[in-house]
Order: structure tokens, then sequence, then C-alpha cells
């Protein structure tokens, strides 16, 4: 059996930059939006390229520019997945798995869980600030570094 095989994220970057083209599409080592430069950024040479450049590109067309507390990057990345999975995933034929969502978030979840566990005393943390966490059980006070939308990696732990 013959199989033809299709360059099927440049065929699909063609229709994307076509039909949005208030929106930048840009080769990088990575996927993210960045709202300031209305941007997306994405890694031809990636696993499911396709699928997180219709995530990332939900990202663009709901709007988010950022979040105050880390609870709503979570719920902004929940939301760019919904939108990619029910909306442009049929719309650019694009099957988007439940388990790559899922992977995903976990990323998030893993993420927010590791920011918000005390150094101290491993209770949870409240978010006070943009980049500081308040322990409810002793009070210690902990800073966290910024993360921009879809740019995080693995979180390890710091070591004490
Ligand atoms: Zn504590
Ligand atoms: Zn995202």
């Amino acid at each position: 059996m013959d199989v033809i095989t299709m360059p099927s994220t440049y065929s699909l970057l063609n229709r994307l930059r076509r039909d949005f083209p208030g929106f930048r599409f840009e080769k990088s080592t990575g996927f993210w939006w960045s709202a300031a430069g209305q941007t997306i950024h994405i890694d031809p040479l990636a696993d499911n390229c396709d699928v997180f450049t219709l995530h990332e590109l939900s990202h663009a067309i709901l709007g988010h520019r950022g979040y105050e507390y880390d609870i709503d990057l979570v719920k902004l990345e929940r939301d760019a997945w919904e939108y990619a999975r029910n909306i442009l995933g049929s719309e650019y034929d694009v099957t988007i798995n439940e388990q790559i969502i899922q992977d995903n978030l976990d990323t998030y979840r893993e993420w927010l869980h590791a920011r918000s566990t005390c150094p101290d005393c491993e209770a949870t943390g409240l978010q006070t600030k943009q980049q500081t966490y308040r322990c409810l059980a002793c009070g210690h006070l902990w800073r966290v570094n910024e993360a921009r939308l879809c740019a995080l990696r693995r979180y390890s732990l710091q070591t004490k």
C-alpha cells in the first residue's frame, strides 16, 4: 500500500496563517503564546506539533494575557485545551486525545503543588501576592518565580 506522507504541520500552519492574519506564527524551540507580540511560538520538530499549535492558538483566540495567581494559570490552560479540542480540533481535523491533555495539565498541577508547599513544614500555603506564598500552618513566607503561559518544564523541587 502506498502511503503518501504529508508535511501536515506545514499545511496546517499555512491554513492557520491564512485564517488568522492577526496573529504571527513563529518557529521556536518550544510552544508558547506571547500576548505582547500577538505571536504563537511553535516547535515544528516536537511530537504532536499540530496538537500543541492548536492549543497555543486557543490561548490567542481566547485573549489570554497573563494571570495573577498561580491557580488562574491552571484554569487558563484547561480553558485553552477545551477550546482546542472542542472547536479547533474538528475545524482543522486534528485529533486531540485526552491523554495528551491530562499529561499536560498534570505538569501544571505538579508545578502548582510544588510552589504552594511550605519549604519548612510541607503544609499548603496561600498565595498572597503574585510571587509570594504564606504557610497557613507555620506562617513561613516564600517567594516563587514568574512562569509564562505554556513555558513550563517539569518542575523539580528545590533542595532545602
Ligand atoms: Zn509551614
Ligand atoms: Zn497553554
